[in-house]
């Protein structure tokens, strides 16, 4: 089903127009079949949201000319546009009984006619079921590469990601940073509050990091109680700031409960990029700096920036 949202949308422009594809007054589709035909042809032989909708926008020009064509999706977060937006535009939220499936929202420089908007709206039928395949095959993507428990990446996440951000940071002349998170004492939550809360801590600490960092930062559950931040655009001293929010943001929860006080805290390791790092080198300093803020006495960041860090390192046994 495609419900209409409303058309011609910017109120300013006085042509708003109710559209509805029910009812006998309705002005009917005038598509030629073999376009409709075509089209869901060709939706067909992609599973890949962006090519399909880059598709259908090619496709539809030869029913109702269109400048740009833009979905949005806030559940998975998705926002894709294609062509140029432009003054008039047309809105339709694609839904089955089932499921919903995003918003569509076409743009012109001119207003829409009455017949467009029934075109419109026949071309979209045609998008329903290939846009609910093509959903489908995001989640499972995204579902691959998310940790369960937590909703953070997971490893295979990580190993992909990091590599390619260094990369571009490199070519790009930007700063990189990663934060290596170990909730402390973590063993005694669950072993004085049970698994489950243990879970729950968990659940809410990776809740905090994500709500601590910008959308274009990621966070990875990097085994146990152990998270890994990647901050893009991230200098030192900015790094250590957010590493700080993030300490203070856990700390600040309470899990009391009937059988005691339970508050959290975290030890954060913080590394920026070297010119000459690769992956393991990266994470290796925000590990030993994880490793030195353990030995400090938890609850706190320690950064790779400082001097005297290295030697101390360097003095101390290995985990
Ligand atoms: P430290 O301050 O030195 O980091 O001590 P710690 O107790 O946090 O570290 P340790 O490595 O001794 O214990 C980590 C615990 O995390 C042990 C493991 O059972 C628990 N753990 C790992 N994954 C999960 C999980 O998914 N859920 C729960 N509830 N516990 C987990
Ligand atoms: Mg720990
Ligand atoms: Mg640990």
């Amino acid at each position: 089903m495609v419900s209409p949202l409303h058309s011609n949308g910017r109120a300013e422009l006085q042509d708003d127009k109710v559209v509805t594809s029910f009812g006998d007054l309705a002005t009917k589709p005038d598509i030629r079949p073999e376009l409709l035909l075509r089209l869901s042809g060709k939706l067909q032989t992609t599973l890949e949201l962006s090519q399909l909708l880059e598709i259908f926008f090619n496709e539809i020009q030869q029913a109702v000319l269109v400048d740009g064509l833009s979905f949005t999706h806030n559940g998975h977060n998705l926002l894709l546009s294609y062509g140029r937006n432009s003054v008039h535009s047309a809105n339709y939220r694609l839904q089955t009984r089932q499921d919903y499936m995003g918003d569509l929202t076409f743009h012109r420089s001119t207003r829409f006619r009455e017949h467009e908007l029934a075109n419109l709206e026949g071309l979209l039928t045609t998008l329903v079921y290939p846009m609910r395949n093509a959903l489908r095959y995001h989640e499972a993507l995204a579902a691959a590469f998310r940790d369960p428990l937590t909703g953070a990446g997971n490893r295979v996440a990580l190993d992909k990601t990091l590599s390619r951000e260094i990369e571009l940071a490199k070519r790009h002349g930007q700063e990189l940073s990663v934060l290596m998170l170990d909730l402390d004492h973590f063993k005694l939550i669950n072993d004085e509050f049970g698994h489950s809360m243990g879970d729950k801590v968990l659940q809410e600490s990776a809740r905090c990091m994500t709500d601590c960092i910008r959308q274009t930062d990621m966070c990875f559950r990097y085994g146990g109680e152990e998270f890994l931040i990647l901050l893009s655009n991230a200098e030192s001293a900015g790094a250590l700031r957010i590493a700080e929010r993030i300490r203070q943001s856990i700390a600040r929860m309470d899990f009391s409960n009937d059988k005691g006080q339970l508050q959290v805290t975290t030890s954060i390791g913080c590394a920026t990029m070297h010119l000459d790092d690769n992956v393991e080198s990266l994470v290796q300093r925000a590990d030993e700096a994880l490793y030195l803020a353990k030995r400090r006495g938890r609850d706190r960041v320690v950064c790779d920036t400082d001097e005297g860090e290295t030697e101390m390192l360097q003095q101390t046994e290995v985990r």
